[in-house]
């Protein structure tokens, strides 16, 4: 009994941990006024909040996320970690769609991934310096190839060689923005793996769902 009377009982201070109040903080966002509630099946679900983020922008958002840390930012911190994962060999966020880049990533990871050091730099000199060497892809045709296939990938090994359909392999046409182009081609314009666009296809995504990165 004394004990009861030291200290808050259960009950109230588990309200106090579940309720969110203006001024209150969670991560990035600090909690302004209480928005129109969530509704579910057109009933009262829970209470949202409206919320100004650290980086200038503002979201709304249920309490349920607040409270369970769930949701911490106005989208900026994924949209920074989406960032990061792009940028992981340390090229440029717009890089990873370049055609290049592609056949950058292919060659390092391909079965046979002998590499000479230069285009393996990390923090993306690597990425840049093949760039440098071999310049960009001159057509979608073109592929990059060994002159002699039993020696590394080196710069004066290496090249982009037009290169015609291979026989017997069928090769799928999709139309993207007007343009028919092959899923190859279609894939690494997209920055995609061309196995993912052919999954998603093949599960019935439309072409534009499909090439979203
Ligand atoms: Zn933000």
């Amino acid at each position: 009994m004394i004990k009861a009377a030291a200290r808050p009982s259960a009950r109230s201070v588990t309200s106090r941990a579940t309720t969110v109040a203006p001024g209150d903080r969670f991560g990035r966002l600090t909690v302004t006024a209480e928005d129109e509630p969530y509704l579910w099946r057109g009933r009262f679900s829970r209470r949202r909040w409206a919320c100004d983020c650290a980086c200038g922008g503002s979201a709304v958002v249920r309490e349920d996320s607040l409270l369970s840390g769930h949701t911490v930012s106005c989208g900026c911190v994924r949209d920074e970690l989406t960032r990061e994962r792009a940028t992981r060999h340390g090229a440029r966020a717009g890089d990873k769609r370049r055609p290049e880049y592609q056949a950058w990533q292919t060659m390092l990871h391909g079965q046979d991934a002998r590499v000479c050091a230069r285009w393996q730099a990390p923090a993306g000199r690597g990425f840049k310096a093949f760039l440098a060497d071999l310049g960009p892809r001159p057509t979608p045709q073109h592929r990059l190839v060994r002159r002699d296939p039993a020696r590394p990938f080196t710069p004066g090994n290496t090249a982009w060689v037009e290169s015609p359909p291979r026989a017997g392999v069928p090769r799928r046409l999709i139309t993207v923005r007007g343009r028919r182009m092959t899923l190859r081609d279609a894939a690494a314009e997209a920055g995609i793996a061309y196995a993912t666009l052919c999954k998603r296809l093949e599960r019935g995504w439309s072409t534009r769902a499909a090439l979203t990165p």
